[in-house]
C-alpha cells in the first residue's frame, strides 16, 4: 500500500530524530505547559478550550511523551487536529522529544481504552501512567521508502464530501483526477491539478479523497501526498545528508504526487528549486500531479515566475467560501454520520453564526456532540448557545462596521463617506454591498440596524445586499477572492 494509517487508538506524530540530552534531567511539565501555550496562541482561546484544556501531560519516558485525553473522542481529535503542531513545538522546546502520542485516560468501564484492540483487556482502574502504550494505528508520519508522506485521514473521501456551488468545480475536478489515474489506462486529464482556497474550505479534504480513491481502485499506483512544510523538511534533510539523489528519485518514482498547503515553499529558495525541478520532470513523464495553496499561482508571494506559470499550466479550480445552505448540509450529513439526533433548529442556527469555515462548523458542532455525549444532555437552542458561547464570541470578534466600512472602502479605493452616500454608481454600490454583507457576516447586527449604519438605508436594501454578493461570489471569481481576503483581514 501506498500511504499511511487510519485513525485508530494512540495517536501518534513522529519523527526519527533522537538526539541531545538526558530527557529526565528535563522538566516536562513546565515543558508541557509552554508548548500547550504556544499552540493556545496559534489556535485561539476557543479551540484551545474545548479541545487542548482537557488534556494532561501523562508521562514522557525516552522522548515519548504521552498526552491523555479524557474520552474516545476528545482522543481522537487532539490526535487528528494537533499531533503535528504538539510535535513540533515541543521539539522546539526540547530536541529530545521524538514522538507524541495521545491515549484515553478516562477508561470506559468494560474493556479498556479501545473495544477494537485486544491489548487493552484488564486496564480498568489504572492510573492513566500505568497504562502500558498501544502501538499507533494513527501516526502523523510513515515511511514510504525513504520518503516521509503524511498520514490520510480516514474521514477525508469522497463519499464524505458534500459538494454545493462554492465547491462544485473543485470537486469535480479533484474526482476526474482520482478516476483518471486508477484507470488502468492512465490519462492525465490535467497537470497540474492546483486547487486553492481559504482555510477550512476543504482542499485537504479532497486531496485525501483522491488518494483514498486510487489507493481503493487501484492499489499498485504509487501515492505520495504530504505537506509542503515536510516536502521542505525532507529536502533539507537530504541536503544535509549529502542524499539528495535518492531523494529526488523517490519522488520522481510515484505516479500521483500531491503537495499540500505549497505557499509554505515559496520564498525557499533551494526548496523551491528543487520542488520545480521534480515538478517537471513528472510533467515530462505525464504522472499527475495535485497542489494546493492558500492562493491562485498568480496571487503567491515568494514565488518564482516560472514556478508559478507552470503551476497555472493545468487546471487552477478554487474552493469559495460556503454559503448558507452548504454550511446545512455539511453538518445533516455529519450529524446523520454521528447517529445522533439533533433538531434542525441547532444546526439552522450553527449555519447562520459559524461562517468562517468548515472546520470551526464542525469544531462546533463536535463539541455539541461531546457535551452531549459525556453529559448525557439534551440538544436544546438554548443549550448550544449556552455551550459555544465563547466560540460564538470568537468568530464574531470585535468586529465593528465602522471597521468594515473603512477597510472595504480602502480595499475598493473609494471615500469612506461613499458607504452611506446615495450614490447608486456600479463603481460605489458594490463596495457598499460588500460592507453591507460583511455586516451581516461578521457582526450580530440585525438588517435594520445595519441598514441604519449604511446612511440610513431599509433593511430591505441591505437584504438585496447580502443575496446579491452570495449570488455573485459564485460566478465571480475576483469578486470572491476580495470578499474572502476583507473577511480574513477583519477577522485577524
Ligand atoms: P483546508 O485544507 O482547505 O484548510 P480541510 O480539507 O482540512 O480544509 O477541511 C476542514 C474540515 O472541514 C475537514 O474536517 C473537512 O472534512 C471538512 N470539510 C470541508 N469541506 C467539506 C465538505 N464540502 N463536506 C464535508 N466536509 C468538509
Ligand atoms: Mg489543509
Amino acid at each position: 500500500m501506498a500511504l499511511g494509517p487510519t485513525l485508530g487508538d494512540g495517536a501518534v506524530a513522529e519523527t526519527n530524530q533522537r538526539d541531545g540530552a538526558d530527557p529526565s534531567a528535563k522538566s516536562w511539565s513546565g515543558e508541557w505547559n509552554r508548548v500547550l501555550g504556544h499552540l493556545k496562541e496559534e489556535v485561539g482561546e476557543a479551540a484551545y478550550r474545548s479541545w487542548l484544556q482537557p488534556t494532561s501531560l501523562s508521562r514522557c519516558d525516552d522522548g515519548h511523551a504521552i498526552v491523555a485525553a479524557p474520552t474516545r473522542f476528545l482522543r481522537d481529535w487532539v490526535a487528528t487536529h494537533y499531533a503535528d503542531r504538539l510535535l513540533a513545538l515541543w521539539r522546539a522546546e526540547n530536541r529530545t522529544v521524538t514522538r507524541v502520542s495521545v491515549v484515553v485516560a478516562v477508561l470506559p468501564k468494560r474493556n479498556g481504552i479501545d473495544t477494537t484492540s485486544g491489548s487493552a483487556e484488564g486496564l480498568e482502574g489504572r492510573h492513566p501512567s500505568d497504562i502500558p502504550l498501544l502501538e499507533p494505528s494513527f501516526g502523523a508520519d510513515i515511511a514510504e521508502d525513504k520518503v516521509q508522506v503524511s498520514a490520510l485521514d480516514q474521514r477525508f473521501t469522497f463519499e464524505n464530501f458534500i459538494v454545493g456551488k462554492p465547491n462544485e468545480l473543485a470537486h469535480a475536478a479533484a474526482r476526474r483526477v482520482a478516476e483518471a489515474c486508477a484507470n488502468p489506462v492512465h490519462m492525465v486529464p490535467f497537470n497540474p491539478l492546483f486547487l486553492y482556497g481559504g482555510v477550512g474550505l476543504g482542499k485537504t479534504h479532497l486531496m485525501h479523497a483522491v488518494a483514498w480513491h486510487v489507493r481503493r481502485n487501484a492499489c499498485d499506483r504509487k501515492v505520495i501526498y504530504l505537506s509542503a512544510e515536510k516536502f521542505m523538511y525532507q529536502f533539507i534533510r537530504a541536503l544535509r545528508f549529502k542524499s539528495t539523489m535518492d531523494f529526488k528519485e523517490q519522488f520522481r518514482s510515484v505516479d500521483l504526487l500531491m503537495i499540500d498547503d505549497v505557499q509554505f515553499i515559496s520564498g525557499k529558495d533551494s526548496t523551491q528549486e528543487e520542488f520545480f525541478h521534480t515538478f517537471n520532470a513528472l510533467v515530462d513523464q505525464n504522472r499527475q500531479i495535485v497542489i494546493s495553496a492558500d492562493k491562485s499561482p498568480s496571487d503567491l508571494e515568494g514565488l518564482e515566475e516560472r514556478m508559478r506559470s507552470r503551476l497555472g499550466w493545468g487546471l487552477v479550480a478554487d474552493l469559495h467560501p460556503t454559503t448558507y445552505e452548504l454550511r446545512l448540509g455539511i453538518l445533516e450529513s455529519k450529524v446523520e454520520q454521528s447517529g445522533i439526533t439533533i433538531p434542525r433548529k441547532v444546526m439552522e442556527f450553527l449555519a447562520h453564526k459559524i461562517t468562517s469555515n468548515v472546520r470551526e462548523l464542525e469544531g462546533a458542532l463536535n463539541r455539541i456532540i461531546a457535551d452531549m455525549q459525556l453529559i448525557g444532555r439534551e440538544v436544546t437552542l438554548e443549550g448550544a448557545q449556552e455551550l459555544l458561547r465563547d466560540l460564538l464570541r470568537y468568530c464574531e470578534r470585535r468586529v465593528t462596521i465602522d471597521e468594515i466600512q473603512r477597510r472595504v472602502a480602502e480595499h475598493f479605493n473609494i471615500r469612506l463617506s461613499e458607504m452611506t452616500s446615495e450614490r447608486r454608481a456600479r463603481a460605489v454600490a458594490r463596495p457598499r454591498q460588500v460592507a453591507m454583507y460583511l455586516a451581516k457576516q461578521l457582526t450580530t447586527r440585525s438588517l435594520p440596524e445595519i441598514g441604519k449604519k449604511f446612511g440610513g438605508r431599509d433593511h430591505t436594501t441591505v437584504m438585496h445586499a447580502v443575496r446579491k454578493i452570495e449570488e455573485l461570489t459564485l460566478t465571480d471569481a475576483a469578486l470572491a477572492e476580495d470578499v474572502e481576503l476583507l473577511r480574513r483581514m477583519l477577522q485577524s
